[in-house]
C-alpha cells in the first residue's frame, strides 16, 4: 500500500469513528417515550384513586337517599295515622317533611354528578390504559433497536480502531500530525479526493504541477489552497498494485 493510500485509509477510518461516535450520541434509547409512559401511569394512578373515592361517594349517598327515604315515610305515615293531634305537632312534621325532601333532592343530584363522573373517568381510564400499554410495547422495541444498533456499531468502532492501531506505525509521524492538525481545523476532513483536476475539499483547482505530480502514486501532494493532502484513486488499468 502506497502512502497515498495508506493515508486515504486512515482518513475513512476516523471518517467513520467519527460517524459512530455521533451516532451512539443521538441513539434513541427511548428517554422520551418513557418519560411520556412514566406521566401517563402517574395520571392513572391518581385517576384511579379519583375512582375509588367517587365508588365511596356514591356508596355513602346510596345509603344517606335510603335514609332519607325511609325518614320521609315514616313521618308521612305518621301524618296520614292521625296519631298527631296537635296543629303545631302537624306543622312540625310537615316542616320536617319538607326539610327532608330538599335533603333527597341534593342527594339524588350528588348521586347522579358522582355516577356520571364515574362513568366518564372509567372510559378515559380505558383509553389511557390501551395507550400505556401500547407505549410500553413500543419502548419495548425501540430499547431493543437501540441496542442492536449499539452492538453494530460498538463492534465496528473495534475493527476500525485495530486497523488504525496497525496503520498509524506505517505512516511518517511529522505528516501523522500534520493530517491531525488538518483534521481538527477543517472539519474532520484531512484528505481529499481529486476530482476532474479540482480537490475537492475545497473545490478549488490544482496546478499542472500538483497533477503531473500526483499521477506518480508514490508522491504525496497537498492542495495549494486548502492544505489537505491529495488522495488520486488508482487507475483502474496501468496495471498498478493498489
Ligand atoms: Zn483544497
Amino acid at each position: 500500500m502506497k502512502l497515498m493510500d495508506r493515508l486515504h485509509r486512515l482518513q475513512q477510518i476516523d471518517s467513520r469513528l467519527d460517524e459512530i461516535r455521533s451516532e451512539l450520541q443521538t441513539l434513541d434509547r427511548g428517554e422520551e417515550l418513557s418519560k411520556k409512559a412514566d406521566e401517563l401511569d402517574q395520571a392513572l394512578k391518581a385517576q384511579s384513586e379519583e375512582v375509588r373515592n367517587l365508588r365511596r361517594q356514591i356508596k355513602d349517598a346510596e345509603l344517606e337517599l335510603e335514609d332519607t327515604a325511609n325518614k320521609i315515610n315514616h313521618f308521612r305515615q305518621l301524618l296520614n295515622s292521625g296519631r298527631i293531634r296537635s296543629g303545631r305537632e302537624v306543622e312540625k312534621t310537615e316542616k320536617e317533611l319538607q326539610e327532608l325532601a330538599r335533603r333527597k333532592d341534593q342527594l339524588e343530584d350528588r348521586l347522579l354528578a358522582a355516577l356520571e363522573r364515574l362513568e366518564s373517568l372509567e372510559k378515559k381510564i380505558e383509553e389511557e390504559k390501551k395507550i400505556l400499554e401500547q407505549s410500553r410495547r413500543e419502548l419495548e422495541n425501540l430499547r431493543a433497536r437501540a441496542q442492536e444498533r449499539y452492538q453494530v456499531l460498538t463492534e465496528e468502532r473495534v475493527r476500525l480502531t485495530s486497523e488504525r492501531q496497525e496503520l498509524v506505525p506505517t505512516i511518517d509521524e511529522e505528516i501523522l500530525s500534520r493530517y491531525e492538525r488538518l483534521r481538527a481545523r477543517l472539519g474532520g476532513l484531512a484528505v481529499a479526493h481529486v476530482e476532474k483536476g479540482m480537490c475537492t475539499g475545497c473545490r478549488v483547482a490544482l496546478t499542472s504541477q500538483t497533477l503531473r505530480s500526483l499521477f506518480n502514486r508514490d508522491n504525496l501532494e497537498t492542495c495549494e489552497n486548502c492544505g489537505r493532502y491529495l488522495y488520486l484513486p488508482p487507475a483502474p488499468h496501468n496495471g498498478e498494485e493498489p
